[in-house]
Protein backbone atom coordinates (compact mmCIF):
# COMPACT_ATOMS: atom_id res chain seq x y z
CA UNK A 1 0.00 0.00 0.00
CA UNK A 2 1.36 3.42 -0.80
CA UNK A 3 0.29 7.28 -0.49
CA UNK A 4 0.15 8.48 -4.31
CA UNK A 5 -3.42 8.34 -4.81
CA UNK A 6 -5.81 10.36 -6.83
CA UNK A 7 -8.33 12.85 -4.97
CA UNK A 8 -10.44 14.97 -7.79
CA UNK A 9 -9.54 13.61 -10.37
CA UNK A 10 -5.68 14.26 -9.88
CA UNK A 11 -2.36 12.00 -8.49
CA UNK A 12 -1.14 13.31 -5.30
CA UNK A 13 1.46 12.32 -2.92
CA UNK A 14 0.21 12.40 0.37
CA UNK A 15 -1.68 15.73 0.44
CA UNK A 16 0.09 17.14 -2.59
CA UNK A 17 -0.70 17.41 -5.49
CA UNK A 18 1.99 16.06 -7.88
CA UNK A 19 1.81 19.08 -10.55
CA UNK A 20 2.95 21.67 -7.57
CA UNK A 21 5.89 19.73 -7.10
CA UNK A 22 6.43 19.54 -11.01
CA UNK A 23 5.80 23.27 -11.30
CA UNK A 24 8.03 23.96 -8.63
CA UNK A 25 11.13 21.97 -9.06
CA UNK A 26 10.67 20.77 -12.94
CA UNK A 27 11.01 17.45 -14.25
CA UNK A 28 11.87 15.14 -14.30
CA UNK A 29 11.99 14.64 -10.38
CA UNK A 30 11.33 11.38 -7.85
CA UNK A 31 9.08 12.13 -5.12
CA UNK A 32 9.04 10.07 -2.04
CA UNK A 33 6.35 9.64 0.52
CA UNK A 34 7.41 9.91 3.87
CA UNK A 35 3.69 8.31 5.23
CA UNK A 36 4.50 5.28 2.94
CA UNK A 37 8.06 4.58 4.03
CA UNK A 38 7.00 4.97 7.32
CA UNK A 39 4.07 2.53 7.13
CA UNK A 40 6.42 0.13 4.83
CA UNK A 41 9.11 -0.31 7.96
CA UNK A 42 6.06 -0.88 10.69
CA UNK A 43 4.67 -3.50 8.35
CA UNK A 44 7.64 -5.17 8.60
CA UNK A 45 8.95 -4.52 11.64
CA UNK A 46 5.97 -6.12 13.18
CA UNK A 47 6.14 -8.62 11.07
CA UNK A 48 9.58 -9.91 13.26
CA UNK A 49 8.14 -8.81 16.39
CA UNK A 50 7.82 -12.44 17.28
CA UNK A 51 11.44 -12.19 17.21
CA UNK A 52 13.92 -11.66 20.03
CA UNK A 53 15.17 -8.26 19.60
CA UNK A 54 16.35 -8.65 16.20
CA UNK A 55 18.34 -5.92 14.00
CA UNK A 56 16.54 -4.65 11.07
CA UNK A 57 19.47 -3.15 8.58
CA UNK A 58 17.81 -1.22 5.96
CA UNK A 59 19.63 -1.71 3.13
CA UNK A 60 20.88 1.97 1.33
CA UNK A 61 21.69 0.41 -1.71
CA UNK A 62 18.03 0.65 -2.92
CA UNK A 63 17.77 4.10 -1.95
CA UNK A 64 20.49 5.90 -0.31
CA UNK A 65 18.76 9.57 -0.17
CA UNK A 66 19.77 10.97 3.27
CA UNK A 67 16.18 12.27 4.47
CA UNK A 68 15.21 8.49 3.62
CA UNK A 69 17.47 7.05 5.53
CA UNK A 70 16.91 9.56 8.30
CA UNK A 71 12.71 8.35 8.04
CA UNK A 72 14.18 5.08 8.89
CA UNK A 73 16.56 5.94 11.13
CA UNK A 74 13.85 7.22 13.18
CA UNK A 75 11.40 3.82 13.00
CA UNK A 76 14.93 1.83 14.68
CA UNK A 77 16.42 1.19 11.89
CA UNK A 78 20.10 0.14 11.38
CA UNK A 79 21.77 0.01 7.73
CA UNK A 80 23.15 -2.47 5.34
CA UNK A 81 25.71 -0.77 3.81
CA UNK A 82 28.17 -1.42 0.67
CA UNK A 83 30.81 0.81 0.42
CA UNK A 84 32.17 3.35 2.75
CA UNK A 85 29.74 6.07 1.02
CA UNK A 86 27.13 4.34 2.19
CA UNK A 87 28.51 4.12 5.30
CA UNK A 88 29.35 7.46 5.52
CA UNK A 89 25.37 8.76 4.16
CA UNK A 90 24.00 5.91 7.23
CA UNK A 91 26.16 7.72 10.15
CA UNK A 92 25.37 11.13 9.13
CA UNK A 93 21.32 10.13 9.13
CA UNK A 94 22.22 9.61 12.89
CA UNK A 95 22.49 5.26 13.03
CA UNK A 96 24.52 4.26 15.55
CA UNK A 97 27.44 2.56 14.20
CA UNK A 98 26.98 -0.76 16.16
CA UNK A 99 23.26 -1.23 13.87
CA UNK A 100 25.82 -0.85 11.02
CA UNK A 101 26.42 -4.00 8.87
CA UNK A 102 29.11 -4.07 5.94
CA UNK A 103 28.26 -6.44 3.23
CA UNK A 104 29.95 -6.54 -0.51
CA UNK A 105 32.69 -8.58 -2.17
CA UNK A 106 35.25 -5.82 -2.94
CA UNK A 107 35.75 -4.15 0.46
CA UNK A 108 38.91 -2.26 0.32
CA UNK A 109 41.61 -1.66 3.18
CA UNK A 110 40.64 1.59 3.22
CA UNK A 111 37.07 0.79 4.08
CA UNK A 112 37.81 -2.17 6.51
CA UNK A 113 39.87 0.66 8.46
CA UNK A 114 37.29 3.73 8.56
CA UNK A 115 34.51 0.77 9.51
CA UNK A 116 36.25 -0.51 12.29
CA UNK A 117 37.43 3.17 13.59
CA UNK A 118 33.78 3.90 13.50
CA UNK A 119 33.17 0.85 15.49
CA UNK A 120 30.74 -0.79 13.46
CA UNK A 121 28.44 -3.67 14.04
CA UNK A 122 29.26 -6.13 11.83
CA UNK A 123 31.20 -6.82 8.63
CA UNK A 124 30.08 -9.80 6.27
CA UNK A 125 32.97 -11.49 5.24
CA UNK A 126 32.76 -12.64 1.72
CA UNK A 127 35.53 -14.79 1.02
CA UNK A 128 38.69 -16.53 3.10
CA UNK A 129 40.79 -14.00 1.52
CA UNK A 130 39.02 -10.85 2.99
CA UNK A 131 38.48 -12.44 6.33
CA UNK A 132 42.09 -12.48 6.50
CA UNK A 133 42.71 -9.31 5.55
CA UNK A 134 39.66 -7.30 7.76
CA UNK A 135 41.98 -9.70 10.44
CA UNK A 136 45.31 -8.00 9.97
CA UNK A 137 43.37 -4.56 9.66
CA UNK A 138 41.63 -4.64 13.07
CA UNK A 139 45.04 -6.42 14.42
CA UNK A 140 46.82 -3.96 13.19
CA UNK A 141 44.71 -0.95 14.63
CA UNK A 142 44.67 -2.85 18.17
CA UNK A 143 41.21 -3.46 17.49
CA UNK A 144 38.78 -6.06 16.69
CA UNK A 145 36.51 -6.24 13.93
CA UNK A 146 32.88 -7.74 14.34
CA UNK A 147 32.07 -10.27 11.91
CA UNK A 148 29.61 -12.86 9.96
CA UNK A 149 31.04 -14.95 7.58
CA UNK A 150 28.59 -14.67 4.40
CA UNK A 151 27.45 -17.81 3.31
CA UNK A 152 26.62 -18.88 -1.13
CA UNK A 153 23.99 -21.82 -0.46
CA UNK A 154 23.78 -21.90 -4.21
CA UNK A 155 19.72 -21.63 -4.27
CA UNK A 156 18.37 -20.50 -7.05
CA UNK A 157 15.84 -17.52 -5.89
CA UNK A 158 14.38 -17.02 -9.18
CA UNK A 159 14.67 -14.05 -9.86
CA UNK A 160 16.39 -11.79 -13.07
CA UNK A 161 19.69 -13.17 -13.50
CA UNK A 162 21.37 -9.56 -12.75
CA UNK A 163 20.01 -9.56 -9.23
CA UNK A 164 20.17 -13.40 -8.18
CA UNK A 165 23.37 -13.34 -5.75
CA UNK A 166 22.87 -17.06 -4.05
CA UNK A 167 24.12 -19.58 -7.26
CA UNK A 168 27.17 -21.13 -6.95
CA UNK A 169 28.25 -18.83 -9.57
CA UNK A 170 27.25 -15.87 -8.04
CA UNK A 171 30.34 -13.78 -6.94
CA UNK A 172 28.95 -13.77 -3.58
CA UNK A 173 30.09 -15.71 -0.02
CA UNK A 174 31.66 -18.51 -0.03
CA UNK A 175 30.49 -22.14 -1.05
CA UNK A 176 28.33 -23.35 0.92
CA UNK A 177 30.37 -26.80 1.70
CA UNK A 178 33.57 -24.99 2.28
CA UNK A 179 31.85 -22.62 5.14
CA UNK A 180 32.50 -24.71 8.25
CA UNK A 181 36.53 -25.09 7.27
CA UNK A 182 36.97 -21.49 6.16
CA UNK A 183 34.96 -20.59 9.20
CA UNK A 184 37.56 -22.55 11.16
CA UNK A 185 40.34 -21.39 9.48
CA UNK A 186 39.32 -17.30 10.19
CA UNK A 187 37.82 -17.75 13.79
CA UNK A 188 41.30 -17.93 15.52
CA UNK A 189 42.35 -14.61 13.84
CA UNK A 190 43.16 -11.78 16.15
CA UNK A 191 41.68 -8.91 15.22
CA UNK A 192 38.44 -10.87 13.85
CA UNK A 193 35.55 -11.81 15.82
CA UNK A 194 33.95 -13.99 13.90
CA UNK A 195 30.73 -14.61 15.93
CA UNK A 196 27.95 -15.56 13.17
CA UNK A 197 26.46 -16.28 9.55
CA UNK A 198 25.03 -14.53 6.64
CA UNK A 199 23.29 -14.81 3.53
CA UNK A 200 21.59 -12.64 0.60
CA UNK A 201 20.31 -15.04 -2.01
CA UNK A 202 18.87 -12.08 -4.24
CA UNK A 203 16.74 -9.54 -5.24
CA UNK A 204 12.53 -8.91 -6.06
CA UNK A 205 11.80 -12.54 -5.23
CA UNK A 206 8.60 -13.64 -5.78
CA UNK A 207 8.23 -16.80 -3.65
CA UNK A 208 9.47 -17.44 -0.17
CA UNK A 209 10.71 -21.09 -1.11
CA UNK A 210 14.14 -20.36 -2.18
CA UNK A 211 14.73 -18.15 0.93
CA UNK A 212 13.53 -20.72 3.27
CA UNK A 213 15.42 -23.40 2.18
CA UNK A 214 18.54 -20.92 2.01
CA UNK A 215 17.48 -20.43 5.71
CA UNK A 216 17.28 -23.80 6.20
CA UNK A 217 21.15 -24.74 4.81
CA UNK A 218 22.42 -21.56 7.25
CA UNK A 219 20.65 -23.53 10.06
CA UNK A 220 22.66 -26.65 9.15
CA UNK A 221 26.06 -24.81 9.04
CA UNK A 222 25.69 -23.15 12.05
CA UNK A 223 24.64 -26.44 13.83
CA UNK A 224 27.77 -28.00 12.51
CA UNK A 225 29.77 -25.15 13.49
CA UNK A 226 28.23 -25.74 16.99
CA UNK A 227 29.26 -29.20 17.18
CA UNK A 228 32.85 -28.38 16.28
CA UNK A 229 33.20 -25.95 19.24
CA UNK A 230 32.34 -22.78 17.51
CA UNK A 231 29.93 -20.22 19.24
CA UNK A 232 27.55 -18.92 16.94
CA UNK A 233 25.52 -15.77 18.18
CA UNK A 234 24.44 -13.97 14.72
CA UNK A 235 22.67 -14.90 12.00
CA UNK A 236 21.71 -12.43 9.08
CA UNK A 237 19.29 -13.53 6.70
CA UNK A 238 19.71 -10.55 4.03
CA UNK A 239 16.87 -8.99 1.90
CA UNK A 240 15.54 -9.78 -0.85
CA UNK A 241 11.38 -9.81 -0.57
CA UNK A 242 9.83 -8.66 -4.01
CA UNK A 243 7.10 -6.04 -3.98
CA UNK A 244 4.60 -5.28 -6.89
CA UNK A 245 5.47 -3.40 -9.88
CA UNK A 246 2.30 -3.71 -11.55
CA UNK A 247 -1.21 -3.42 -10.75
CA UNK A 248 -2.65 -5.95 -9.22
CA UNK A 249 0.33 -7.67 -8.74
CA UNK A 250 0.54 -10.22 -5.48
CA UNK A 251 3.72 -10.95 -3.62
CA UNK A 252 4.58 -12.46 0.07
CA UNK A 253 3.30 -10.53 2.50
CA UNK A 254 6.04 -9.38 5.11
CA UNK A 255 3.92 -11.55 7.60
CA UNK A 256 4.03 -14.58 5.72
CA UNK A 257 7.77 -13.82 5.57
CA UNK A 258 8.16 -13.39 9.25
CA UNK A 259 5.88 -16.70 10.25
CA UNK A 260 8.26 -18.32 7.91
CA UNK A 261 11.68 -16.72 9.47
CA UNK A 262 10.10 -17.85 12.98
CA UNK A 263 9.49 -21.43 12.15
CA UNK A 264 12.77 -22.14 9.97
CA UNK A 265 14.93 -20.19 12.91
CA UNK A 266 12.77 -21.47 16.23
CA UNK A 267 15.37 -22.73 18.26
CA UNK A 268 18.76 -21.28 16.55
CA UNK A 269 19.39 -18.76 19.81
CA UNK A 270 21.24 -16.01 18.00
CA UNK A 271 20.58 -12.40 17.32
CA UNK A 272 18.53 -12.14 13.68
CA UNK A 273 19.65 -9.84 11.33
CA UNK A 274 17.66 -8.49 7.95
CA UNK A 275 18.21 -6.09 5.40
CA UNK A 276 15.48 -5.36 3.43
CA UNK A 277 15.57 -2.71 0.62
CA UNK A 278 13.18 -2.69 -1.89
CA UNK A 279 10.24 -3.71 0.35
CA UNK A 280 10.75 -0.38 2.51
CA UNK A 281 11.59 2.31 -0.33
CA UNK A 282 10.08 0.64 -3.76
CA UNK A 283 6.80 1.80 -3.72
CA UNK A 284 7.50 4.60 -1.50
CA UNK A 285 8.62 6.51 -4.59
CA UNK A 286 7.40 7.91 -8.48
CA UNK A 287 9.72 9.15 -10.97
CA UNK A 288 7.31 12.57 -11.95
CA UNK A 289 7.83 13.22 -15.78
CA UNK A 290 6.57 15.14 -18.41
CA UNK A 291 5.61 14.38 -21.79
CA UNK A 292 7.81 16.39 -24.32
CA UNK A 293 6.00 15.42 -27.38
CA UNK A 294 4.00 12.06 -29.33
CA UNK A 295 5.25 11.51 -32.25
CA UNK A 296 3.60 9.28 -34.61
CA UNK A 297 3.03 8.70 -37.89
CA UNK A 298 5.72 5.74 -37.93
CA UNK A 299 4.97 1.80 -38.82
CA UNK A 300 3.51 0.75 -35.11
CA UNK A 301 1.95 2.67 -31.95
CA UNK A 302 3.11 6.44 -31.34
CA UNK A 303 5.86 7.20 -29.41
CA UNK A 304 5.33 8.73 -26.15
CA UNK A 305 8.72 11.09 -25.39
CA UNK A 306 8.79 11.95 -21.96
CA UNK A 307 11.65 13.78 -20.34
CA UNK A 308 12.89 11.18 -18.03
CA UNK A 309 15.28 8.55 -19.62
CA UNK A 310 17.31 5.66 -18.89
CA UNK A 311 20.05 8.00 -17.15
CA UNK A 312 17.60 8.56 -14.54
CA UNK A 313 15.72 5.39 -14.41
CA UNK A 314 17.73 2.49 -15.39
CA UNK A 315 15.72 -0.56 -14.32
CA UNK A 316 13.82 -1.01 -17.95
CA UNK A 317 17.13 -0.51 -19.97
CA UNK A 318 18.75 -2.68 -17.69
CA UNK A 319 16.58 -5.68 -16.68
CA UNK A 320 13.65 -4.91 -18.82
CA UNK A 321 11.85 -4.05 -15.54
CA UNK A 322 8.39 -3.17 -15.83
CA UNK A 323 7.07 0.46 -13.86
CA UNK A 324 3.49 1.07 -14.38
CA UNK A 325 2.59 4.37 -16.15
CA UNK A 326 0.28 6.90 -15.30
CA UNK A 327 -1.00 10.30 -16.09
CA UNK A 328 -1.03 12.51 -13.21
CA UNK A 329 -4.34 13.84 -14.56
CA UNK A 330 -5.93 11.36 -16.70
CA UNK A 331 -8.96 11.71 -19.00
CA UNK A 332 -11.07 8.87 -19.49
CA UNK A 333 -9.31 8.08 -22.51
CA UNK A 334 -6.38 5.64 -23.44
CA UNK A 335 -4.09 5.24 -25.99
CA UNK A 336 -1.29 2.54 -27.23
CA UNK A 337 2.23 4.06 -27.07
CA UNK A 338 5.74 2.93 -26.97
CA UNK A 339 7.00 4.93 -24.22
CA UNK A 340 10.31 6.45 -24.41
CA UNK A 341 12.96 8.97 -23.19
CA UNK A 342 15.26 11.22 -25.22
CA UNK A 343 18.27 9.60 -24.83
CA UNK A 344 20.09 8.64 -28.19
CA UNK A 345 19.86 4.40 -28.02
CA UNK A 346 17.48 2.31 -28.18
CA UNK A 347 17.72 0.83 -24.80
CA UNK A 348 15.72 4.36 -23.66
CA UNK A 349 13.02 2.48 -23.64
CA UNK A 350 10.46 2.55 -20.76
CA UNK A 351 7.77 -0.06 -22.44
CA UNK A 352 6.50 -0.89 -26.29
CA UNK A 353 2.92 -1.00 -26.76
CA UNK A 354 1.49 -0.09 -23.78
CA UNK A 355 -2.14 0.65 -23.05
CA UNK A 356 -2.14 4.07 -21.15
CA UNK A 357 -4.24 7.12 -20.42
CA UNK A 358 -4.14 8.88 -23.29
CA UNK A 359 -1.03 11.70 -23.41
CA UNK A 360 -0.51 14.79 -25.07
CA UNK A 361 2.89 17.03 -25.25
CA UNK A 362 3.28 18.86 -21.85
CA UNK A 363 1.15 16.83 -20.00
CA UNK A 364 2.77 14.75 -16.67
CA UNK A 365 2.65 10.90 -15.79
CA UNK A 366 4.65 9.03 -13.39
CA UNK A 367 6.38 5.96 -13.27
CA UNK A 368 5.36 3.70 -10.07
CA UNK A 369 7.44 1.89 -8.17
CA UNK A 370 10.31 4.11 -8.26
CA UNK A 371 11.72 4.38 -5.14
CA UNK A 372 13.77 1.83 -5.24
CA UNK A 373 16.94 1.56 -7.37
CA UNK A 374 15.64 4.44 -9.09
CA UNK A 375 17.81 7.51 -8.29
CA UNK A 376 20.52 6.21 -7.05
CA UNK A 377 21.60 4.25 -10.31
CA UNK A 378 21.00 8.00 -12.65
CA UNK A 379 23.68 8.46 -14.43
CA UNK A 380 24.87 11.86 -16.48
CA UNK A 381 24.97 10.15 -19.80
CA UNK A 382 24.40 11.89 -23.11
CA UNK A 383 25.43 14.89 -20.37
CA UNK A 384 22.00 15.17 -18.97
CA UNK A 385 21.73 16.17 -15.19
CA UNK A 386 21.30 14.75 -12.20
CA UNK A 387 17.47 14.25 -11.47
CA UNK A 388 16.51 15.72 -8.23
CA UNK A 389 14.51 14.46 -5.27
CA UNK A 390 11.38 15.43 -3.04
CA UNK A 391 10.19 14.45 -0.06
CA UNK A 392 6.40 14.74 1.04
CA UNK A 393 5.26 15.03 4.41
CA UNK A 394 0.91 14.95 4.22
CA UNK A 395 0.84 18.11 2.97
CA UNK A 396 4.45 19.72 2.60
CA UNK A 397 7.12 18.55 0.59
CA UNK A 398 10.91 19.44 0.29
CA UNK A 399 14.19 18.94 -2.04
CA UNK A 400 15.74 16.52 -0.28
CA UNK A 401 18.40 16.51 -3.61
CA UNK A 402 19.14 19.23 -5.43
CA UNK A 403 18.74 18.81 -9.35
CA UNK A 404 22.88 18.65 -10.60
CA UNK A 405 22.49 20.59 -13.61
CA UNK A 406 24.64 19.38 -16.80
CA UNK A 407 27.13 22.85 -16.11
CA UNK A 408 28.24 21.57 -12.96
CA UNK A 409 29.27 17.98 -14.07
CA UNK A 410 31.18 19.80 -16.75
CA UNK A 411 33.03 22.50 -13.91
CA UNK A 412 34.37 19.48 -12.84
CA UNK A 413 36.37 18.67 -15.91
CA UNK A 414 39.35 20.57 -17.26
CA UNK A 415 41.52 20.50 -20.59
CA UNK A 416 44.96 19.88 -19.93
CA UNK A 417 47.38 23.10 -20.48
CA UNK A 418 48.95 20.86 -23.31
CA UNK A 419 45.96 21.33 -25.19
CA UNK A 420 45.40 24.67 -24.81
C1 LIG B 1 20.97 -5.52 -2.36
C2 LIG B 1 21.17 -6.17 -1.05
C3 LIG B 1 20.13 -6.18 -0.11
C4 LIG B 1 18.78 -5.60 -0.37
O1 LIG B 1 18.04 -6.30 -1.30
P1 LIG B 1 16.51 -5.95 -1.53
O2 LIG B 1 16.08 -6.88 -2.58
O3 LIG B 1 16.44 -4.53 -1.97
O4 LIG B 1 15.80 -6.19 -0.25
C5 LIG B 1 20.38 -6.75 1.11
N1 LIG B 1 21.59 -7.31 1.41
C6 LIG B 1 22.59 -7.32 0.53
C7 LIG B 1 23.87 -7.93 0.91
C8 LIG B 1 22.43 -6.76 -0.72
O5 LIG B 1 23.42 -6.78 -1.61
Amino acid sequence: MDHFTFADGVLHAEDVPLAEIAEVVGTPVYVYSRATLERHAQVFAEALSGLDNPLIAYALKSNPNLAVIRVLQRQGFGADVVSGGEMQRALAAGISAQDIVFSGVGKTHREMADGIAAGLGQFNIESEEEGFELARVGASMGATAQAALRVNPDVDAGTHEKISTGKAENKFGVPIHRASEIFARLSGEPGLNLRGLAVHIGSQLSSLDPLETAFTKLGSVIAELRAAGHTITHADLGGGLGVPYREGEVMPSPADYGAMVARVTKGWQVRLAFEPGRVISGNAGVLLTRVVRVKRGGNGDPFVIVDAAMNDLARPAMYGAWHDFVAVEPSCERMTANIVGPICETGDTFAMGRDIDALEAGDLAVFRTAGAYGATMASSYNSRGFVPEVMVDGDKWAIVAERIEPAAILAAEKVPDWLE
